[in-house]
């Protein structure tokens, strides 16, 4: 049987645990893909490569999510609303475009639990759908950003909104990092007195950075907080994907066993 297609796009991609969790999946479930990696440099070919590689699905990370976006014929309403891609399947000659990112930030703060007044630490493409997401079933989100410019998208929306410098706390359950701060430096999303403060009444921490222990969560952690890194997202993002690449005919507790197996293997080789 011919073997379909899929990859993950993005620049850098080297890091990326997707071809690893998809292929995994795929050799679980006996479905006939297999999911290699490409290195995108210009976000404006997306779709051109995509043809010319004979790809039925992809997965695009940073930073080409609303080239993707542009890329597809078809989009799903809730990708249509964010205006960010992060999963394409290519059906009868078209490209059908999905988000699973918020989805899959979502359910882990479903499953994390603590309250519903949740504080962003970032304001890039992934706290933008997030945040759609999450007002959508109940919760109050707030952004601070390090600079002004991304948040005027947020505030046309109707979230409340401060940079550093106009930041007013009140309370709230959750703080979340959506920055990359931390991801390849040792930096925090936030000076460090104001996340002091920020975190004093909280109860618990989630990051979205996944493959390493942050400085914000080792903060987190020192005041004694329960906190979340990003690895469950990634899990769960990719279980979306790869039930829409395989037209929904697997169940998705199956998927999910034979991605986590995947993930334990890299992580206890770190
Ligand atoms: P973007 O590039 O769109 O946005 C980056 C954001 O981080 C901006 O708000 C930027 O602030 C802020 N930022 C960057 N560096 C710092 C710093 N040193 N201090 C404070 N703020 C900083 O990124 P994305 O939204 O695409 O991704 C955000 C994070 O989410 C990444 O770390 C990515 O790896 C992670 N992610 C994880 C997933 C998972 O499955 N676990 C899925 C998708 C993303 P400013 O506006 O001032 O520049």
């Amino acid at each position: 049987m011919p073997k379909e297609l899929f990859a993950i796009f993005g620049d850098p991609v080297a890091h990326s645990r997707s071809p690893l969790m998809h292929n995994r999946a795929f050799r679980e479930l006996g479905y006939p893909g297999c999911y290699g990696r490409y290195r995108l440099e210009d976000g404006t070919q997306l779709r051109e490569r995509f043809l010319e590689l004979g790809l039925q699905g992809i997965n695009i990370t940073v930073p080409h999510k609303e080239h993707a976006f542009e890329a597809c014929d078809v989009l799903d309403p809730f990708a249509q609303k964010v205006e960010a891609v992060n999963t394409i399947v290519l059906r009868e000659g078209k490209l059908h475009g999905y988000n699973t990112d918020a989805p899959g930030f979502l359910r882990v703060m479903e499953e994390f639990g603590g309250g519903k007044r949740v504080l962003f630490l970032g304001a890039g493409g992934t706290a933008a759908s997030s945040a759609v997401i999450l007002r959508e079933a109940g919760y109050e989100v707030t952004i601070l950003n390090r600079s002004a410019g991304r948040l005027e998208h947020f505030r046309e929306q109707g979230f409340e909104t401060a940079t550093w410098e106009s930041f007013e706390p009140r309370e709230y359950d959750l703080v979340v990092n959506m920055s990359s701060a931390g991801l390849t430096d040792e930096s925090l999303p936030a000076p460090e007195e104001l996340l002091r403060s920020v975190l004093s009444g909280v109860k618990g921490v989630v990051d979205v950075i996944y493959g390493k222990k942050t400085p914000f969560l080792r903060l987190a952690e020192s005041l004694g907080l329960p906190t979340k890194d990003g690895s469950d997202m990634l899990l769960y993002q990719g279980v979306i994907a790869f039930d829409l690449f395989t037209g929904g005919r697997f169940d998705r507790g199956e998927i999910e066993r034979a991605m986590r197996k995947a993930l334990e293997l890299v992580s206890s080789e770190e």
